[in-house]
């Protein structure tokens, strides 16, 4: 088994299909580029060979698809109806929602259960200001296609002090009116965001979102699984809501998490740049790559902080 000192082993594994997004969000993308491939990405064939030899190499049991953006890739619906046939405890897929009225079918036939689908605002204007493209009621029909399809679904929400800082409690409602979990994601130090770049001025506590959340509800605090990335509170009657707490309350210590880039390289932190290219040993047979995968395996593991410093690689690059 690969396991470090702190007992952290590689559970979960967030797979990028492309590092292409539609949108170019203000906190991500600093250059406002939309849709830039990495060089050399890898076909849908590939990525799912990968999948199969990194659950095979670790006691990887959960995937999340993700990118830059998922659902602009033409692979996506190979990947999707390839990597639901694998024996895997869980598979969920973050996108931003602006394609899934044209994946809707792909998405029901391949039979996954979840979705996480991240929006900043429900004001049409900031979702413009912040995504730089796309537009929101077809990401809003994209959601309700999504639940009457019976997904379980979960938002994520960047709040930004300058940008939707009034829109936390639209936000709330609107998802606590669905049955849906709203999860606030503190804004990290990526990209041109690890040297300022707005992070001071931007950035909203998890302190300051409970301050503000406490002004409408009273809310406790409940368990939440042993590697879960989010704090979970719980609104007696109306649902319940998360933070992912990456600054206030770091939650590295109990990371399971392992990045597959979508040109073949493998992070195992994402406040690390270090990484490791497997597109070759992928086609290797299995008596030869999975000897070579476990001992990259076991660097990557090395490569987990103890807390998050700050990291210059984009977060599209490295699959959120
Ligand atoms: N395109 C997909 C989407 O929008 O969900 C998947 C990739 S996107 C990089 C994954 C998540 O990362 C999104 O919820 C986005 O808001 C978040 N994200 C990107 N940069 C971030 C940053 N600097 N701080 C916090 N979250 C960030």
């Amino acid at each position: 088994m690969i396991v470090d000192r702190l007992g952290r082993q590689f559970r979960n594994l967030r797979v990028s299909l492309t590092a292409a997004c539609n949108y170019a969000c203000t906190y991500c993308v600093p250059d406002g580029k939309r849709l830039m491939k990495a060089q050399n990405e890898m076909p849908a064939t590939e990525l799912l060979k990968a999948v199969v030899y990194l659950q095979q190499a670790t006691g990887i049991d959960k995937i999340r698809i993700t990118g830059g953006e998922p659902l602009v890739t033409p692979k996506f619906d190979d990947f999707l109806l390839g990597v639901t046939k694998l024996p895997l405890q869980d598979i969920s897929l973050t996108t931003n929602g602006q394609l899934l009225l044209k994946k809707k079918e792909v998405i029901i036939d391949s039979g996954l259960k979840r979705i996480n689908i991240s929006l900043d605002t429900l004001n049409p204007l900031k979702f413009q200001q912040i995504a730089r493209s796309g537009d929101l009621e077809t990401v809003l029909a994209g959601i309700d296609a999504m639940l009457e399809a019976g997904l379980k679904v979960k938002i994520n929400m960047v709040p930004l002090r300058s940008q939707n800082g009034q829109d936390i409690l639209p936000m709330l409602d609107y998802c606590l009116d669905r049955g849906i979990e709203l999860r606030f994601i503190e804004l990290m130090r990526m990209g041109h965001l690890v040297s300022g770049g707005g992070f001071q001025q931007d950035f909203i506590s998890m302190e300051s979102l409970l301050d503000e959340i406490r002004t409408r509800y009273e809310f406790a605090r409940t368990d939440a699984p042993y590697d879960s990335t989010a704090a979970r509170f719980a609104i007696p009657g109306r649902g319940t809501f998360g933070i992912i707490a990456n600054e206030s309350e770091p939650f590295c210590r109990s990371c399971t998490r392992l990045r597959l880039s979508s040109d073949g390289y493998l992070y195992g932190c994402l406040s690390s740049s270090r990484r490791q290219y497997i597109g070759d040993i992928i086609d290797e047979p299995s008596h030869v790559a999975l000897p070579k995968l476990q001992k990259m395996l076991l660097s990557a593991l090395d490569d987990k902080k103890l807390a998050f410093q700050g990291e210059v690689t984009v977060m599209k690059f490295i699959g959120g």
